[in-house]
């Protein structure tokens, strides 16, 4: 079987293989150095758009629109570029096994891939009904979202059942961002989750209130409080309706499921050190293994402001840990050091027309500032999390680009607050003045 090699493999090609490549590319990686080893088809893409303009029905995103590094504002790393700079792009190529001690890659095809040093970038994979055995759950139609090849088969059921009611089975961000979509798309939309409130692992009861009330007013129905045991289908095989725990019969021409993801360590299991479910890593994204590395959703790393190790599965992370692993890299080739990675937690998300961005940990008490009426005409509005006198964490819908900055500012800084009830009159203005 054909054998490969080179000095330098990423196994995985979404956001932190594509950060990494440019970061290699910066670093003067050699041509024929550097191969990504994907199982997608295509170069590396910003994934958060799978679940946003991709699915618009009007002038949606479409690649090459959205290679990395688009979604931070840097270059758009289209395939020829790869090919410029000499780095190998093999796509729709899945690993199926990973010998770390003899440095050897195989692929389902059979095919070799021998490195000297070994990136980690699987990221993760979504979490299935059918894996907690869901009656009905491999019925047609029912959707999850994690590649590109999935938003196309979406596309497809959206244009074809045109003008349906869809069923979003989960509260979390991908929960939120596909009712909307799917109400744009015209769709009768019910959401199903079984905590409280929406988003119940950064949102405060106060801050869920302002979405769940704007999503009502968009027609958008949410049943909180239960889950999704059972599916109906046709004679076609096709979903038509989900079945709650508390005795409901939703009608449903389409299902989109976000549940939550599972990082991809599978493939290393046994051979490198994990935690908290991850691959364990220092500051600089090594393994316990000193050749190969591991970046993005997949790693458990040492987050130094809060002096704990933690698994971050958002964007930005994904970036920022590559580049810190291939800084780290090459600085130990030239017998260098780097700063360790110190990285303040930043999530965001759009939906409609709202956006929101969060920095920090949400520990501590919460204090809602702003508009969060979801009546108002441009409701703005905001939170901070208060541990031992000083804001920790940061979070508002509605900023400008300098408010965000100065959120952010706020979180990594830790400022002493006044007082609660001062903080909350003061509200975003205390952050802008920092
Ligand atoms: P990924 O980008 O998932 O890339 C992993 C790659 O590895 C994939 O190409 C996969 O096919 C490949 N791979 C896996 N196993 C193998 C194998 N065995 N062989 C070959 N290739 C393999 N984060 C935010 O902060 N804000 C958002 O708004 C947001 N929106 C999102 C919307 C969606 C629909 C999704 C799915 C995620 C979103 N995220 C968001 C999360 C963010 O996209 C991830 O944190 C980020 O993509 C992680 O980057 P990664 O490189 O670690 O993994």
């Amino acid at each position: 079987m054909a054998e490969k090699s080179f000095k330098y493999v990423i196994i995985g090609g979404g956001v932190a293989a594509g950060y990494a490549a440019r970061e290699f590319s910066k670093q003067g990686v050699k041509p024929g150095e550097l191969a990504i080893i994907s199982k997608e088809a295509v170069a590396p893409y910003e994934r958060p758009a799978l679940s946003k303009a991709y699915l618009f029905p009007e002038s949606p995103a479409r690649l090459p629109g959205f290679h990395v590094c688009v979604g931070s504002g840097g270059e758009r790393l289209l395939p020829e570029w790869y090919t410029e700079k000499g780095i190998e792009l093999i796509l729709s190529t899945e690993i199926v096994k990973a010998d770390l001690s003899s440095k050897t890659l195989t692929s389902a095809a059979g095919a070799n891939f021998k490195y000297n040093v070994l990136i980690i970038a699987t990221g993760s994979t979504v979490i299935r009904l059918s894996d907690f055995g869901v009656q009905g759950a491999d019925s047609k139609n029912i959707f999850y979202l994690r590649e590109i090849e999935d938003a196309d088969k979406l596309i497809e059921a959206i244009k074809a059942k045109k003008n349906g009611k869809a069923v979003i089975v989960g509260g979390g961000y991908i929960g939120l961002e596909l009712a909307a979509v799917m109400q744009i798309n015209n769709y009768d939309v019910t959401m199903v989750f079984p905590e409280p409130w929406c988003m119940p692992r950064l949102f405060t009861p106060e801050i869920a209130a302002f979405y769940e009330g704007y999503y009502a007013k968009k027609g958008i129905k949410i049943i909180k409080g239960t889950v999704a045991v059972g599916f109906d289908s046709n004679s076609n095989g096709e979903v038509t309706s989900v079945k709650s725990k508390d005795g409901r019969s939703l009608d449903a021409d389409i299902v989109v499921v976000g549940v939550g993801a599972r990082p991809l360590t599978s493939l290393f299991k046994g051979q490198v050190e994990e935690d908290k479910g991850g691959i364990k890593t220092d500051a600089f994204f090594k393994t316990s293994i000193s050749n190969v590395y591991a970046v993005g959703d997949v790693v458990t790393f040492p987050m130094k402001m809060y002096n704990d190790v933690r698994r971050v599965e958002h964007v930005d992370h994904a970036r920022k840990s590559a580049e810190q692993a291939v800084k780290a890299i090459f600085a130990s080739g030239d017998g260098k050091t780097i700063d360790e990675y110190d990285y303040l937690p930043f999530f965001y998300s759009r939906s409609f027309d709202l956006s929101w961005q969060f920095y920090g940990d949400n520990v501590g008490d919460a204090v809602l500032f702003g508009d969060s009426d979801p009546a108002s005409p441009k409701p703005k509005f905001g939170s901070y999390w208060i541990k031992d006198g000083k804001i920790v964490g940061t979070f508002l819908e509605g900023g400008t680009p300098d408010e965000n900055k100065a959120i952010a500012k706020a979180a990594r800084l830790q400022p002493a607050i006044p007082s609660v009830d001062e903080l909350a009159k003061v509200g975003l203005a205390f952050a802008c003045k920092i």
